[in-house]
């Protein structure tokens, strides 16, 4: 049996796997899918409000990152894991999708002997996360408002345009363990939302302080011009966006004679530090 990042989402004690199962010392035991990840979704937790991505969300999303158009942005995350990261450090990625951000700085940091877990809602998200990595990320089925894992037992938490909850969060981090946060900056996307809006506005950048933790740097991601050449990529971006959930279908047919788009993209990478209070 190998010691897992997760915790027992039942009891909270330590698991340990195989593979074909996650087991706690109180023998509350969790198959692994065939992929390998493990479902830790508890059944009075599956009906959280978060929808989780569907399939069609995730491929979307996938083909649209394995492509490289948000590779300055994973670059940019790798080279801040690495300056923070200690030798040991257990991560911990909270709402990891398909584990394209997760798999690259699992990568960065091998050498030194990080443990990593992604957790995401979606099953769908976790499956493929799972069947496409080689870094030995440990995947779960699991809620960013329920996070598997022991208070105090990460030293850094990422949040990757997923849902925040710092009370969770905190609980999770040890004491002056580092979240690193990514939000879009404001001209993210301008062009793409300025076809579907006729009033698009600009992304509210708002202050950035939370509860419980001291910024330790804000980092630009600088912007750039990303060049979409087929209606496949644009519908995949657009999949992927906040907009997917609440444009109007007349506006969203806008996109549906367009196979090039260039396009903004920007972003800021927050890095806090956890106070350690309560
Ligand atoms: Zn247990």
């Amino acid at each position: 049996m190998c010691k897992s990042v997760f915790s027992c989402p039942v009891c909270g004690g330590a698991l340990e796997y195989d593979d074909r199962t996650y087991r706690c010392t109180k023998n509350h035991c969790f198959d692994r899918a065939k992929s390998g990840y493990v479902n830790l979704l508890t059944s009075d937790r599956m009906h959280s409000k978060l929808p989780g991505d569907n399939k069609l969300m995730v491929r979307a999303r996938r083909d649209f990152l394995n492509k490289g158009y948000y590779s300055g942005l994973a670059h940019k995350l790798c080279s801040l894991a690495d300056k923070y990261c200690e030798k040991n450090f257990r991560i911990i990625d909270a709402g990891c999708g398909e584990g394209y951000y997760t798999e690259q700085i699992a990568s960065a940091l091998a050498e030194k002997d990080v443990s990593v877990g992604g957790i995401d809602i979606s099953k769908n998200a976790v499956d493929f996360a799972t069947k496409s990595g080689k870094n030995g990320v440990e995947y779960a089925a699991a809620s960013v408002f329920h996070i598997p894992s022991e208070d105090n037992s990460a030293d850094i938490l990422l949040s990757v345009f997923s849902p925040l909850c710092t009370e969770e969060f905190k609980r999770v981090l040890k004491k002056d363990g580092f979240f690193f946060m990514v939000i879009p900056d404001r001209k993210h996307l301008w062009e793409l939302k300025s076809i579907i809006y006729e009033n698009p506005y600009e992304n509210q950048v708002k202050d950035y302080s939370l509860d419980g933790f001291e910024l330790v740097e804000a980092v630009d991601v600088p912007a750039e011009i990303i060049k979409l050449e087929s209606h496949e990529d644009i519908a995949n971006l657009f999949t992927m966006t906040p907009y997917y959930y609440n444009t109007k279908p007349e506006d969203r047919q806008k996109l549906d004679n367009i196979d090039t788009l260039e396009t903004t993209i920007e972003f800021k990478i927050l890095i806090y530090k956890n106070k350690g209070e309560n």
